[in-house]
């Protein structure tokens, strides 16, 4: 991948001792050769290995950094100027605001405009309504329905309309109507660009002057997608780009062409199918993801955001009470489920990602735990001491694992407790603090 091809880019100017023109024309051959396997254009490549050689030539050699150390950083610095410098934000000024999605077919519309309710409904100021503008297919129609029902937002849609302007205009009064104050507005995409999707979007587009156009493009598709991004641009003027199907190891060739090529900022990045696999995009998170580096920051975020403040005000309770049970262990393992499947979240850990290769972890790592709880009366799960040999094998049976299974949880949870409480003593009272944000 980039990273590894970057790795060895940077390889090269191991054990020099300064920078000099030959070793950074050499290095740079090896990184214009990384952007360009990682589908980054061609121009865009060039670009860009020009532009950090010439900030390279221009350093004092005498600088504290190794060379290699301040190629990476000049490659880190490029990157992120190439992909928009700053966090571009969502205007949300309108009352109600109006977001637009376009994008081919199959690129992530549906999936990212109830991701975005998701996202701001979870921020509290905002009701979000989601708009079914996808009448090409009653399927389409039935997607956004179960998109809201899962994230409990509203949808609005009307199959008996055939015109999705009328439909669009239809949302945006329904939305004043019930106070809603944001609108997002999904709409159809097709296999590939043509005259009437453009049409149709423009058409919704001019109906109900969206505070914020956004074009939906699948990551995957590379080259393609930069295409895709430009003939959608010269018709529609967008705002911004979420770049989906950024999980695992999706090369990240399209995120840094799209700025450069239409000069709008990515918005969003979606990283999953589920509902919470979205992030902000930040550029030099981006940069620091594509060498190596981990994104821990965005890691920390979605922890805290998905740790319920009020959940943990009540654990504190009980653990200082010593009533910590099974029923809080089952609901502690929900919320780490609830921040993603595990492998994204180790993915970002620095170095966590070359260890991760090649093995199976995945959310199936809580199933026998749960089915344990779960085979566990009232009694047991919150006075675990009741736990004695015929009890644990009737559980054993219950929920399919072996006595020493049960065993095994035993310890984990009584370890567990044990350490929590002494946490709340005064060392972990930090790292709590830090968990409630
Ligand atoms: P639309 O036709 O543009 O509305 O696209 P959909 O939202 O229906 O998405 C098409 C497919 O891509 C679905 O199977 C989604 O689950 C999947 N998908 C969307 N976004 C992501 C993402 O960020 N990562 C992954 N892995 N799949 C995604
Ligand atoms: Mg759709």
């Amino acid at each position: 991948n980039l990273s590894e091809k970057l790795d060895k880019a940077f390889h090269v100017l191991k054990g020099h001792g300064q920078i000099t023109e030959v070793n950074i024309a050499e290095t740079l051959k090896e990184v214009r050769r990384a952007l360009l396997d990682a589908d980054v254009n061609f121009k865009t490549a060039k670009e860009f290995t020009n532009s950090v050689k010439s900030k390279a030539l221009g350093q004092d050699v005498l600088t504290s950094l190794k060379p290699g150390q301040l190629m990476v950083k000049l490659v880190k610095d490029e990157l992120t100027e190439l992909m928009g410098g700053e966090a571009a934000g969502v205007d949300l000024s309108g009352n109600p605001s109006v977001i637009l999605m376009a994008g081919l077919q199959g690129s992530g519309k549906t999936t990212f405009s109830g991701k975005l309710a998701n996202f701001l409904k979870n921020k509290k100021t905002k009701n979000p309504l989601l708009v079914a503008c996808d009448v090409y297919r009653p399927a389409a129609i039935d997607q956004l329905h179960v998109v809201g029902e899962q994230i409990g937002v509203s949808v609005y849609s009307d199959r008996e309309n055939s015109d999705p302007v009328a439909i669009a205009k239809a949302g945006v009064d329904y939305a004043k109507a019930n106070g809603h104050n944001v609108v997002i507005v999904d709409t159809a995409g097709r296999l590939a660009v043509d005259e009437l999707m453009m049409k149709e979007i423009s058409n919704i587009h001019n109906a109900i002057n969206p505070n914020e156009t956004l074009f939906v493009v699948d990551s995957m598709t590379g080259q393609d997608a930069v295409n895709t991004a430009k003939s959608f641009n010269d018709v529609l003027d967008f705002d911004g780009v979420i770049l989906t199907k950024l999980d695992g190891d999706t090369r990240g060739g399209a995120a840094l062409s799209i700025k450069s090529v239409v000069n709008k900022p990515i918005k969003f990045i979606g990283t999953g199918e589920k509902m919470d696999a979205v992030d902000v995009f930040y550029p030099s998170r981006m940069a620091d993801r594509i060498l190596g580096m981990g994104d821990v920051v965005s890691l920390v975020e979605r922890a805290q955001e998905q740790y319920d403040e009020e959940e943990a005000r009540k654990l504190h309770k009980k653990i200082a009470k010593d009533q910590f049970g099974f029923d809080d262990f089952l609901s502690q393992i929900q919320q780490i489920k609830k921040m993603g499947s595990m492998k994204d979240l180790l993915g970002m850990i620095p170095g966590a990602g070359k260890a991760l290769k090649g093995m199976d972890i995945d959310d199936d790592a809580f199933k026998g735990i749960e089915a344990i709880i779960h085979s566990m009366t009232p009694e047991e799960r919150s006075t675990p001491s009741v736990l004695n040999g015929s009890r644990k094998k009737r559980i054993a049976k219950g929920s399919g694992t072996s006595v020493q299974e049960v065993n095994q949880l035993l310890k984990q949870f009584t370890q567990m407790s044990k350490m929590m409480k002494m946490m709340q003593g005064g060392g972990g009272r930090k790292m709590m603090q830090m968990m409630q944000g």
